[in-house]
């Protein structure tokens, strides 16, 4: 007789960064030092650099995007992380509204001049984005940074709808 029991199915996460503080990224490892032990029966993470030094990047039920785009490089690596995710949710002020790291799209035309050398040089998008601008997106949170509370509900019903098979 096989005693193995069956496991469900982890749902597969993906954590990523963009141009930001990446404070968000603190608040989620403090929730989930809080919650390790279901996490890790719950969740495979496929790619979170701030967890894990190889990463890969396939298929994933729910991509948390933080940071607003400043570069086309950065446009193509979200428009393939949106390819790879069944859900995509933005996290951080930032990525839902572009600000705080948008801030040179406010600058004057002296400013603007002043930074013109490092666009070139570092390739950036004349105008910072937030993510939606770039990708269709399923859920987001906000705040700078966000509200873990606010995070765990989110992430409480997105596992209730992966496990309910609604998606
Ligand atoms: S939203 Fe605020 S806290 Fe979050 S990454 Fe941007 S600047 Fe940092």
């Amino acid at each position: 007789m096989d005693n193995q029991e069956t496991q469900p199915k982890k749902i597969r996460i993906g954590w990523f960064s963009f141009s930001c503080c990446e404070d968000n990224t603190i608040v989620m490892t403090e929730v989930m030092n809080d919650h390790w032990q279901e996490w890790k029966k719950l969740f495979d993470f496929r790619h979170a650099r701030v967890l894990k030094s190889v990463n890969t990047m396939d298929e994933m039920d729910i991509a948390f995007v933080e940071g607003a785009i400043a570069s086309d490089k950065q446009a193509q690596e979200l428009k393939e992380i949106r390819q790879h995710a069944k859900k995509l949710v933005a996290v951080g002020a930032c990525a839902v509204m572009g600000m705080p790291s948008a801030q040179r799209n406010y600058f004057n035309e002296d400013q603007q001049k002043q930074i013109d050398f490092l666009l070139a040089r570092f390739s950036a998008l004349p105008k910072v984005l937030k993510v939606s601008e770039v990708v269709p997106i399923d859920a987001e949170i906000p705040g700078c940074p966000m509200d873990p509370n606010d995070f765990l509900t989110k992430v409480n019903a997105l596992v209730a709808e992966f496990q309910g098979g609604k998606v």
